[in-house]
């Protein structure tokens, strides 16, 4: 399972359409102070489900939204989408068909987010486990924030071990052993 490609529109600064291709390897994404590259960043752990705006640097939800500069208006809504290439067939059973995992997310003022994977509307929580399953997803390990070191080492130990279990991959488990408890 490997990320190939990362596509924002109104999202935060990328207010015009862009495309981010990921090739095999490392990828650096350099620019001044500014420039918007912790917000790519973003937009990679939005798209997998993220629910917390304070770790989108907002204060709600709706703060990823392009919200205009001197010279243009801020925008109504945003999308992002995310190409996983799935040729390696890992992907859970109910999406394993698709060579491409098309992962979008989009948000509209007032209205709230929705998602689609490979055109069909799904809930966040379906995401949240594709993500999951993949050993990935918006709170990975493999995903440091600025401030997070620090906050790993003061947090409580059911907070430290959930941070474990995202390493481990069970994360999913939990998700589901909750939602089957809500049934
Ligand atoms: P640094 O090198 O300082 O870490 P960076 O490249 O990571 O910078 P970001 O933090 O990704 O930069 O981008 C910050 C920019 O994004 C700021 O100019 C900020 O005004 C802009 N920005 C953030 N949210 C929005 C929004 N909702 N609408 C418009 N612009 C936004
Ligand atoms: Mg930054």
């Amino acid at each position: 399972m490997k990320f190939t490609q990362l596509r924002l529109v109104g999202f935060k600064s990328f207010v015009d359409p862009a495309e981010l291709h990921i090739d095999p390897g490392l990828t650096g994404v350099i620019g001044p102070n500014g420039c918007g590259k912790s917000n790519l960043l973003e937009a990679l752990r939005w798209v997998m489900g993220a629910t917390s705006a304070k770790s989108l640097r907002g204060g709600g939800m709706e703060d990823v939204i392009f919200s205009g500069t001197d010279s243009r208006p801020a925008r109504d809504k945003a999308e992002v989408t995310l190409h996983v290439d799935n040729t390696d067939k890992t992907a859970p059973a109910r999406f394993n068909d698709a060579d491409t995992l098309e992962v979008v997310r989009r948000i509209t003022r007032g209205k709230g987010s929705d998602y689609r994977i490979n055109g069909e509307e799904v809930r966040a929580k379906d995401v949240q486990l594709l993500f999951a399953d993949l050993g990935t997803g918006a709170n990975s390990p493999a995903l440091v924030r600025q401030g997070q070191i620090n906050e790993l080492i003061a947090a409580k130990p059911e907070n430290r071990r959930r941070v474990l279990e995202e390493a481990a991959g069970v994360a999913g488990l939990r998700a589901r052993r909750r939602e089957a408890q809500l049934r």
